[in-house]
This record gives C-alpha cells, structure tokens and sequence, in this order.
C-alpha cells in the first residue's frame, strides 16, 4: 500500500449469506475490510466457529490479519412465532400476551380480538398505558390502551403485516431485561474459545452494563475488548459514563432511529462521536450507511453524503449490515466506502477538533507527538505498545496528515488495533534494549515501503534512561 493510498477510516462489514464463501472473505478482504462482524442473532454455533476459522485462514492466505467482532443481542424483546402472517388494520384493537397458553381475549362488544406472544413476561410491568409499541424495525406502530398480568391490550395507529419472530421497540420505557442474557453468555463462550478480539454488546443502557461483561470476559482470563452499542434513549442519558466504561462505542443508528426522535439522530451521532474523542476511544458510526446497495450497484447521492458526513466528523469506523449480509453487491459497497473516505479524508475542512482529555502524563507526551506531526511535512507517528492503549491514545488526538504505525508483540492486539482511526499496526517481537526496537521497525517500515528518504519521522515510545522507562518522543530524519 503506497503511502498517498493511506486510508484512515475503518471499514467493518457484516458476514451473512452474500459474504460467507472463502472466495468472497478473500475479495472483501483484499478490498480493504479491517473487521468482521458476526451478528449472534442469526447465528448458529456451529456456523459461528465454521466462519471464524475460515476468516482466519483466509487472513492467513492473503497475508491481512482482520480483527473479528462478535456482535451479541442483548436484551431483545420478540413476538413468538405465527402459523400466518397477521395483516393488523388501523384502529384494530389488539393484544400482546406474555404468559404463554393465554386465550384470546375479547374486546368491548365481546368480539375475539387478535394477539401474538411476547417473549417477556414483565413487559406488563414496565410498560404504562399511553406508551407506544413499535413492531418490526417501527413498521408497525401501536398504542397501549390497557394491562392486565397476561396481556397488553393496544389500538393499532399504523398498520401492516405482523410476521413471526419480529422484534419489538418500546420507545422511552426502561425494560428490566439483563444486558448480558443467558444467550449473549454462551454465544460469548464460543467467541472466546473461537479467538475473537471485540465483543459487541447491544442495548447499552449504563456503565454498569459494560462492567459486567468487563467482569466476564476477565473471569475467563479474556482480553477480548468490549464495544458498547449505544440503540436507546437510557443509552444517550448515560452516554459518557458508557464511554468511559468501553473499549470503543458504536452509535447503532439502526435502533436508535426507533427509539428516539428521528431528527435527534444526526445529532446524538455528533455528540457520541465527540464524547468518544474527548476520552480517547474509538467510535464506530453503524446501520443504512449504504442501504440501497443491497440490491442497486449504485447508493443514493444521500448515502454517499451520510457517508462522507461521518469521515468529517471523524469517526473511527463506518460500518455495513445488510448491504453485505444479504446484499447483490457486498464488494463493491467495500469499494464505495473506501473510495468515499480517502476523498473526503483528503479534504483538511473536516470536524471542530475536540481535544481529547488529558489525564495523565502519558496523554500529554503523546500530544507533543502529534502537536510535532502536524507542524512537519511528510511526517509520520511510529509508536510501540503492548496492549494497545498507546496507539488508542495517538489515534485519538487525530493527527492531521500523518499516519500512525504501530508495532506490537501480540497478534491479537494487532487485530485490535485495526479498528483504530489511521493506525496502521505490525506485528514485531520487541527487543530488550527499546533503540533496537525502534531500529527493527525502521528496517519493517522501509521494506514495507512505507518510508522513504526525506520523511520525517516521530517516535512516541518508552526509552531505557539509567534503567527507568521513560516516555519520550524523538524526530528523526530517514535517510
Ligand atoms: P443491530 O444493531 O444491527 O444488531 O440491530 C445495529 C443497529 O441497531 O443499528
Ligand atoms: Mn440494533
């Protein structure tokens, strides 16, 4: 890769049905994808470990080591399964009943009136007469008239087909269910037997949340990373105490854009983004971003705008769903998206840099790195590290041209470290004495070809000084 080719935001797609074959990984690969996101939802045990040792060989084969993020559900309320499909009519009343075996009920002038099943037994509790019920994606959208312990009775407001296994939002109402079901618990198992480097957990209402898994993963000896999905209103309450509790955030526009305001969505993308640089972790913006490519070769000038929106905002990572799941054209969407980003990354006019927060002394010297940087012409940030927080911290104060690589001893670091905003990492065992580290990286770097004569290197790294580490910053000149 030609250093003027240098791309600096992320690309994460989805695996599913279009994408799954050896042949496809290695094309989507090749094109430039940094992560692989497995959606538990649809996902089987088996086919879990079938495809993460298929990416990993794959990986292996085109010489491109791709970080996996296991993407698990949470907890996700769901009508239960229907013989047919219900066509429900606008002011139908209708029922959701939790326990199961309840009989129909009837409406006011004894009519039967029509129910599904909910997958939640406490809903009734949670939920108030006067909340709205949106079904499937917000397709269908119903109002809560009455409850009793087995049913919440509702008037249809917009109508449509109820199809089985649908899943429910309950805008504004705080649900009791656990963050981490007992699904999430054995999908995560597999995960980690598997060798995955994210985990993704959804609905993120609190800090707490986060903790929990934290307290999981660490119980099992897991050094798997922790991306938080902010998809409900709680979630932007809580928004930077969540932050502070990751290892990186996801702004699921595709939850979000049912359970709050529509018009709020762009702006909550905004401020998530924003929090995430101010407390040094890596944001991913998530869902529709090229919707209209799962079954047209071309996206809509809004999506290519959306996209470039979230490069100038100056996001990590943008991510597919859909467009590479079930999508008739999951490369060329890999393709779009990068040739969007190295344009818009290209232009300097892109988002009002919030400084990120400077706790700790570490932070600081790494901002001279990259205050350093950014005076120099052709300059590039070299830095080393061991879990990868160095690097989280470099790529978080957003150097404005030069790219950051990055060296560490772990493999599964390196994965990490491909979701992090202009990060470039290498995999290199460390030397004892740090200036023959550096000097190893250098001979890396050069065959690489990603240093020529002329260019103006800055090295953020801990240095030997009478037998302290200390944290240092050197420029150097390649010869
Ligand atoms: P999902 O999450 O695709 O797992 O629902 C992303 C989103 O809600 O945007
Ligand atoms: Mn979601």
């Amino acid at each position: 890769m030609p250093a003027d080719s240098f791309r600096r935001t992320k690309i994460i797609f989805t695996l599913g049905p279009a994408t799954e074959s050896e042949e496809m990984l290695a094309r989507l690969i090749q094109a430039g994808a940094d992560i692989v996101r497995l959606n538990m939802a649809h996902a089987t045990h088996d086919w879990t470990r079938t495809v993460i040792r298929r990416i990993r060989a794959v990986s292996a084969r085109v010489d491109r080591d791709v970080a996996i993020m296991m993407d698990i559900k949470g907890p996700e309320i769901r009508t239960g399964d229907l013989d047919v499909p219900i066509e429900l009519k606008a002011g139908e009343i209708f029922d959701f009943t939790v326990k199961p075996g309840t009989t129909a009920g009837r409406g006011d002038s004894g009519e039967e009136v029509r129910s599904v099943d909910v997958n939640y037994q406490d809903l009734v509790n949670d939920i108030k007469v006067g909340d709205t019920v949106l079904v499937d994606n917000g397709l269908l959208r119903l109002e809560v008239l009455a409850k009793d312990e087995a049913r919440i009775r509702c008037r249809v407001l917009i109508p449509g087909e109820l199809k089985s296994r649908r899943h429910i939002n309950l805008p504004g109402v705080n649900v009791n269910l656990p963050s981490f079901t007992e699904k999430d618990r054995r999908d995560s198992l597999v995960g980690l037997e598997e060798g995955i480097d994210y985990l993704a957990l959804s609905f993120v209402r609190s800090a707490r949340d986060v903790e929990g898994l934290r307290e999981f993963l660490h119980h099992h000896g897991s050094h798997v990373r922790i991306v938080a999905k902010i998809e409900d209103q709680s979630a932007i309450t809580n928004l930077d105490e969540i932050v502070t509790a990751c290892d990186a955030l996801m702004v699921a526009r595709g939850d979000l854009g049912i359970e709050c305001p529509f018009e709020e969505l762009p702006v909550i993308q905004r401020r998530a983004v924003r929090a995430c640089l101010a407390q040094a972790r890596p944001v991913i913006v998530a869902t529709h971003m090229l919707e209209s490519m799962i079954s047209q070769p071309v996206p809509t000038r809004a999506e290519i705008t959306d996209v470039a929106n979230a490069v100038f905002e100056l996001a990590d990572c943008v991510m597919l769903s859909g467009e590479t799941t079930v999508g008739k054209y999951p490369l060329e969407c890999v393709q779009m998206l990068d040739k969007i980003a190295r344009r818009i990354e290209s232009e300097d006019d892109n988002d009002i840099r919030e400084p990120a927060v400077f706790t700790g002394e570490r932070m600081k010297v790494l901002h001279a790195a990259v205050v350093l940087a950014n005076e120099l012409p052709h300059s590039k940030i070299i830095s080393f590290t061991r879990h990868g927080f160095m690097a989280q911290g470099l790529a978080a104060l957003r150097p404005a041209r030069a790219p950051i690589f990055v060296f560490t001893h772990s493999p599964q670091v390196l994965r990490q470290l491909r979701l992090l905003r202009a990060v470039e990492p290498f995999l290199m065992p460390f030397a004892s004495d740090p200036d023959a580290t550096i000097e190893n990286a250098l001979i890396v770097l050069r065959e690489a070809g990603r240093i020529t004569p002329g260019d103006k290197l800055v090295i953020a790294t801990d240095i030997l000084s009478q037998d302290r580490l200390v944290d240092a910053v050197q420029l150097r000149t390649v010869r």
